[in-house]
């Protein structure tokens, strides 16, 4: 679905994590959309391949944004190529593992963290000398319904969302002297095979049907509906567009109005 009004960002340098698929890449094929030069970073050597083919105007690189090797490359890739940055959109994060806290795996737990809020704090730190030089500059961090409420079982991914909204608001206030906008966005579950295979783990783990927890977690949404990755894209394009200029250190629900998780 295109988006029915221009958002200014014809030429906007914008850099998304985690852009070979899913909301990354939506968000990516937003800004395209609006005239903006992308480039998407991704692990998944094989994707950004594929968009070659796909989406051949997006600029890409290979890159695990908890690599701090691998972010300082990037970064040197996507100043070079894109001759600065206006947008970077903290796309990366995985869902981490599912189980009680005593059951689970400390290396499962650390390399959440490593990537859901570390990798952030990684591709920040590295945009905002660029981001100081841009007259319409701006972050989204991607946190998550989990970042709002409590998520038994999940534990280091909801810890990892709530750490995102910490780090957007804190940052929000540091760089606004310097006209940077800092948001993050709270997205709820997202229609497609991610949430397939969380839903899966969870069923799992508590020894129900999936179809047990699809309908509870459509339930705990007033619009009684899943979001898709557009619904997402859509926002974060607006939140960097000039129409958002006084709009800082949110954490943007885009969930159906979702009242608890399951
Ligand atoms: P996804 O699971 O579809 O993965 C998107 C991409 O991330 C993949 O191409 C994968 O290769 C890449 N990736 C994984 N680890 C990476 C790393 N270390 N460095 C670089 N790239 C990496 O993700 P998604 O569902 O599109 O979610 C995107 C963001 O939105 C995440 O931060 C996620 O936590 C958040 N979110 C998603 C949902 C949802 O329902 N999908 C809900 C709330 C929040």
């Amino acid at each position: 679905m295109s988006l029915p009004m221009s958002f200014d960002l014809k030429g906007a340098r914008v850099l998304i994590t985690a852009g070979a698929s899913g909301i990354g890449l939506a968000t990516a094929r937003a800004f395209a959309q609006e005239g903006a030069r992308v480039h998407v970073c991704d692990i998944d050597q094989t994707a950004l391949e594929a968009l070659g083919t796909t989406d051949a105007t997006l600029e890409r690189s290979a890159c695990d944004v908890s690599d701090r090797v691998a972010v300082a490359h990037l970064f040197q890739e996507v100043t070079g190529s894109l001759g600065g940055l206006d947008v970077l959109v903290n796309n990366a994060g995985i869902a981490g593992p599912t189980g009680r806290c005593e059951d689970l795996d400390p290396e499962a737990w650390d390399q959440t963290l490593a990537i859901n809020i570390t990798g952030q704090f990684n591709c920040a730190r590295l945009a905002i000398p660029h981001l100081r030089l841009s007259r319409n500059a701006s972050i989204a961090n991607l946190s998550s319904a989990a970042g709002r409420f409590g998520f038994a079982l999940r534990t280091p991914y909801s810890a990892s969302k709530w750490a995102v909204i910490g780090f957007t608001k804190s940052l929000s206030i540091e760089l606004g002297g310097d006209g940077i906008r800092v948001n993050a966005i709270c997205p709820g579950s997202v229609a497609g095979p991610r949430i397939d295979s969380v839903i899966a783990n969870k069923a799992a783990a508590r020894g129900v049907a999936p179809e047990v927890i699809r309908n509870e977690l459509v339930n705990k949404a007033s619009l009684k509906r899943l979001i898709s990755a557009e619904d997402v894209a859509h926002a974060i394009v607006f939140l960097a567009s000039p129409l958002a200029a006084n709009i800082s250190g949110h954490a943007l629900p885009i969930d159906g109005d979702t009242q608890a998780l399951v």
